[in-house]
């Protein structure tokens, strides 16, 4: 998985381009992320009894890791994150542009 819970990413397509977010979840085996105030949907609430009148609420839904670009937290550019084996056999990911582990 690119792209994990808590990256920073950035929109690269479609209504939401060029805004930037935190991952507030990943779905690894659809390659889906829901990214902090992208792509709010409406959804109808029934009433429950917390909410008697039920009602619409906005949630933000998944987008496809292929519309979004991960930002590295160290050099914060925009970048591809590469994956290295260590020698403990271990997976890490760097960033491309500046090589740090993100
Ligand atoms: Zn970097």
């Amino acid at each position: 998985m690119r792209i994990k819970k808590n990256d920073k990413v950035r929109v690269i397509t479609g209504e939401y381009k060029g805004v930037e977010g935190l991952v507030l979840k990943a779905f690894p085996k659809i390659n889906k992320v829901i990214i902090e105030k992208v792509n709010f949907i409406k959804k109808h609430q029934r009433p429950t009894q917390q909410n008697q009148s039920g009602g619409i609420i906005e949630m933000e839904a998944p987008i496809h890791i292929s519309n979004v670009q991960l930002i590295c937290p160290k050099c914060g550019q925009p970048t591809k994150a590469r994956m290295k084996i260590l020698e403990d056999k271990s997976r890490v990911r760097y960033c491309a542009k500046c090589g740090d582990m993100i």
